[in-house]
């Protein structure tokens, strides 16, 4: 039985109870028509001035037929509270799951035992199926790996494999070997030599080929801060250990320092922080302004869809002006 998530959870516990995880935020972009889904939540009510990622991920519920998911509804978006709530009355089951604001141990393994119990999994098979998901996570550290230090991984394919990390696409076999195959084909390849290396931070992009526009001006994204926190690289210690190292739920500190920590490892020229309109992260565009020590383009975006000829034109001047500060 599938099981819908609308945002990275311990997929180690869907697993170990026999269920196939579908992140809904892939379904949701990946679909054949994201617009259609988006205005299909507008038709059944939902207003313009809610993050289509919401409208995206209702209506991809639906198209799939999925009845269960897991509304992630502290650390990730408050708006999952509501949605949560109105997917409930149209008979969905729907399943809490919050990371803590406080980060504390006690309060994350709760949550993960109360998930646990409501799957009915044991820890020892949670246990298995996470050494068994090991290999998978090593070769998406590897992607990452050939992404900034060997240089011939692009940063659209960064992208693509460490998304799916949240759900490894249903499938963790067929998503391994998917990975070994890329592998093969990436290492005979000769190292590309972009002048500018970016990263880019927040929530995956909602429009297409921003990762092709910024190669084709002379530029590489060697660093996909969410999307490589969703792969889990820092998965020492135990599961609660795992989920407490991931970044992206607690407060923007942590992130900050992984960002911080990636901007000399790569050797980063600039930042793109992208955000998403209706969003309440959209705040914390501040804090990164104020904290980071590389200039910082800040993207918006709302509908799915192609860039639009005003973020390219904002991207262009922006590695412009990267590469004038580079030559002085
Ligand atoms: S982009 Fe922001 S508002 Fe939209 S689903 Fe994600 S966290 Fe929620």
């Amino acid at each position: 039985m599938r099981l819908g998530l609308t945002a990275t959870v311990p997929v180690e516990i869907i697993l170990a109870a026999g269920l196939i995880p579908v992140d809904l935020n892939n379904i949701f972009i990946t679909s054949e028509s994201p617009s259609r889904l988006v205005s299909s939540a507008e038709a059944q009510g939902f207003s313009h001035g809610v993050c289509s990622w919401i409208k995206g991920i209702y209506s991809a519920v639906f198209e799939q037929e999925i009845n269960k998911i897991i509304a992630v509804t502290g650390g990730d978006c408050s708006n999952t509270i509501a949605l949560g709530e109105v997917l409930d009355s149209r008979g969905i089951d729907v399943i809490h799951f919050s990371y803590p604001l406080s980060r504390r141990r006690a309060d994350l393994e709760k949550e993960m035992e109360n998930l646990r119990l409501i799957l009915s999994a044991s820890w020892n098979e949670i246990y298995r199926i996470r050494s068994r998901l090991e290999s998978i996570r090593e070769k998406l550290s590897l992607i990452d790996y050939l992404t900034y230090r060997d240089n011939i991984v692009t940063g659209g394919e960064n992208h693509f494999f460490l998304v799916r990390s949240s759900d490894f696409g249903g499938d963790p076999d067929g998503f391994e070997k998917e990975l070994d195959e890329f592998l093969e084909l990436a290492r005979k390849r000769i190292p590309m030599t972009e002048e500018i290396r970016l990263g880019y931070l927040g929530v995956p992009p909602i429009f297409s080929g921003l990762y092709e526009k910024v190669e084709s001006m002379g530029a590489r994204v060697v660093f996909n801060e969410v999307q490589r926190q969703f792969s889990m690289p820092c998965s020492r210690g135990d599961m609660v250990d795992q989920y407490l190292a991931y970044t992206y739920p607690y407060s923007v500190e942590g992130r900050i320092k992984d960002i911080t920590h990636a901007i000399e490892e790569r050797s980063l020229d600039g930042l793109i922080h992208y955000t998403q309109t209706f969003c309440y992260r959209q705040l914390y565009d501040i804090l990164i302004r104020e904290r980071l020590p590389i200039p910082v383009l800040t993207l918006e975006g709302d509908k799915p869809g192609p860039l639009d000829s005003r973020i390219s034109l904002r991207l262009e001047t922006f590695i412009e002006m990267l590469r004038t500060r580079k030559e002085e």
